[in-house]
């Protein structure tokens, strides 16, 4: 399965890797392979050879610091200073430098360490900064996606349009036009 990368924020995306938190989570990094597949697709780094159950664990525990806080400044619970510490730690290691070759040819290497800062950077700038007034939680049930609003309105309310945005302007219509709800 394919990860998704529809939040408009690197950390906001990594948060995302429970899906449906508030009924029935799912948790998509399952096994270490599961973080380096996320964090090639993601774009973080070429490839992540050795990812150990421990790393897992590293990787978890900031993906779950980032969503509190991510929780915390869309104001629906309070900023936890051990997940700030856990953030400004992780965010101390080098990140991945990215290494330029030529037009279009740019490398990135790292070993987990490395990933786990450029999420925390990535997680620091947010939080640290104005965009964190801009972070949102997506209107569709069951989906608990939080992403950037980066629209000129400040009116986005769907993680993806094309599959939680389209199927609640369905449902939506279908209560309007008196038709009962088809799965
Ligand atoms: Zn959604």
């Amino acid at each position: 399965m394919s990860f998704l990368f529809v939040s408009d924020h690197l950390a906001l995306d990594f948060a995302a890797t429970v899906a449906w938190r508030a009924t029935h989570p799912k948790e998509l990094l399952a096994e270490p392979g599961d973080f380096a597949r996320w964090a090639v697709e993601a774009g973080v780094v070429d490839r992540l050879d050795t990812v150990t159950q421990d790393d897992l664990d590293h990787a978890r525990a900031l993906r779950e610091a980032i969503y509190r806080l991510a929780r915390a400044a869309t104001a629906e619970e309070p900023a936890d200073p051990e997940d700030v510490t856990r953030i400004r730690q992780a965010a101390a290691h080098t990140p991945v430098r990215p290494a330029l070759h030529d037009l279009g040819r740019v490398a990135r290497r790292g070993g987990v360490p490395e990933v786990l800062a450029t999420l925390a950077t990535c997680a620091s700038d947010l939080f640290g900064g104005p965009d964190r007034l801009l972070v949102r939680r997506c209107a569709g049930t069951p989906c608990t996606r939080l992403f950037l609003d980066r629209s000129r309105a400040g009116t986005r309310r769907w993680c993806d349009k094309r599959s939680c945005g389209s199927r609640i302007n369905a449902a939506a219509y279908r209560r309007r036009s008196g038709r009962s709800e088809q799965a």
